[in-house]
């Protein structure tokens, strides 16, 4: 028989067959069951011809071979399974105790094996292993020689190139943050910490723990809003937040793009509910051609031309030919405020935003248009501008490809996100390969008139 668990762990964006989350889970929060990443999620998988059947898994991945662990709603917890439970609480509330790790200093060693810092006392451990001698400016900037894809926990790494991060420490000093929670971001958080701007990073590569202290670091999952330990750690993050002013604080989220947004929705409300705010100035890294799954969970955030590049993406580099990268800036910062390097970038006066500079303002549609940076073409049977090449086809009542099968779905592109410039083993971060996603992505037009409603309130800064 073939394995259902096995196809549970398939996702897809937005309804129909397929799995969601259920987001109103029935049992109380204390019977989740946990994996190694925390508090599990409930799903649920619909059927064509049968019920659908609901069942936990991991929340921060869904490769079943980085994490196995499956449950299914309706089993009965055997004892075997309820020793497991405790084991695994066990093991992360340890953890989260006495600080597993000692923070390295100058002179100590990486351990590119064991994936840990060591000091040379012990060194014999590590015999055969390939290490590193750990200098003062490694310890400052741990992203630069750690392997992206050594964690066994956070899979996809991909650390911003060096104009994307000057990008975002220009923005940071010009809006005048004094806080920058950094989720998911350790590069960035590197380069706001040396410009000693009060930051701290939250992250589920254990890694870090090595680098910084518990008062910066925080070992967390960003979909369950999970800090790894019974609520000590929780409750020095709040103390932490309770400090920041929330107009004086920036937070920057560059979440894999393959994770669930009705996840991070309540994540982030959660976060900003600890500012007694709506609203907290907030920064998500995401591609273009998932707007309408951020329009739909995460409305406040309005997408921006600005193309953020990664230096170890082969696709998401900005390179000179070609589009450059799809990714881009889901922001509720108002869009006049957040200006755009000159070089790349103009104002638009109508839309009062920066838009690439080969983003064309269309008199129908009455906003700059351009979602992948070519300028579009308004076409009047659609009623809206299209990509360039594209011609209307009266069969499909629509504007396609000129080459394209009227009626027939497009194989060419990517099977993930449905865009045809690349093949699903390029997709952004390179989504679970095991996955099927299928989607059919129409990208809602929205006009990117920001409204600023950043209350004053008088509160301390954490420095
Ligand atoms: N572009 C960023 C790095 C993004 S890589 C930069 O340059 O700073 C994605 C990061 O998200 C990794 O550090 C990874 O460890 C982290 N991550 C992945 N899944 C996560 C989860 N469920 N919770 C918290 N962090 C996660
Ligand atoms: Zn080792
Ligand atoms: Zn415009
Ligand atoms: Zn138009
Ligand atoms: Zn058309």
């Amino acid at each position: 028989m073939k394995d259902l668990s096995e196809e549970s762990t398939v996702y897809q964006y937005g309804s129909g067959y397929g799995v969601e989350a259920v987001m109103n889970c029935p049992i109380p929060e204390e019977d989740i069951p946990y994996c190694s990443h925390g508090p599990t999620v409930l799903f649920e998988r619909f059927f064509k011809d049968r019920e659908s059947r609901k069942f936990f898994a991991c929340s921060a991945s869904r490769n079943r071979k980085e994490c196995t662990f499956f449950q299914w709603f309706d089993d009965k917890l055997t004892p075997g399974k309820k020793l497991i439970q405790k084991e695994i609480k066990k093991q992360i509330f340890i953890k989260g105790k006495k600080k597993a790790v000692k923070v390295v200093i100058e002179g100590d060693f990486w351990c590119y094996e064991c994936s840990s810092g060591f000091s040379s006392e012990n060194k014999h451990i590590h015999k055969d292993h390939e290490t590193k001698l750990l200098t003062r400016n490694d310890l400052k900037c741990p992203t630069q020689f750690l392997n992206p894809s050594e964690s066994k926990k956070a899979k996809a790494q991909y650390f911003f190139d060096e104009p994307t991060c000057n990008f975002f420490l220009t923005s940071i000093k010009r809006l005048q943050f004094k806080n920058v929670i950094c989720i998911g971001t350790p590069r960035l958080f590197e380069l706001v910490r040396a410009a000693d701007i009060s930051t701290i990073l939250l992250d589920l590569d254990s890694r870090y723990e090595y680098f910084y202290s518990s008062e910066e670091f925080f070992l967390y999952n960003l979909y369950t809003h999970f800090f790894f330990d019974k609520g000590s750690i929780e409750k020095a993050f709040k103390n932490l937040v309770s400090k920041c002013t929330p107009e004086e604080t920036l937070i920057i989220l560059d979440p894999p793009f393959g994770g669930l947004l009705t996840l991070l929705e309540k994540t982030l409300s959660k976060i900003w509910s600890l500012f007694n705010e709506e609203t907290v100035p907030t920064m998500m890294v995401f591609p273009y051609f998932l707007e309408n799954h951020v329009c739909q969970n995460l409305p406040s955030l309005l997408m921006h031309d600005y193309k953020v590049s990664y230096s170890n993406h082969l696709t998401y580099r900005n390179v000179k030919h070609g589009r450059g990268s799809p990714v881009r800036i889901y922001t509720n910062i108002s869009g006049d405020k957040l200006s755009l390097p000159k070089e790349d970038y103009k104002f638009c006066k109508t839309c009062q935003r920066y838009v690439y500079k080969e983003n064309r303002h269309c008199q129908e549609c009455n906003v700059c248009t351009s979602k992948d940076g070519r300028t579009y073409i308004h076409c009047k049977e659609c009623t809206k501008c299209v990509k360039p090449g594209s011609v209307h086809c009266p069969t499909c009542k629509s504007c396609k490809p000129s080459n394209h099968k009227c009626g027939v779905l497009s194989t060419a592109g990517c099977h993930i996100c449905g865009e045809s410039d690349h093949k699903r083993r390029d997709c952004p971060k390179k989504i679970a390969e095991n996955e099927e996603l299928s989607m059919k992505l129409k990208i809602k037009r929205k006009s990117i008139a920001t409204e600023d409603n950043r209350r004053k309130k008088k509160k301390k800064s954490v420095k």
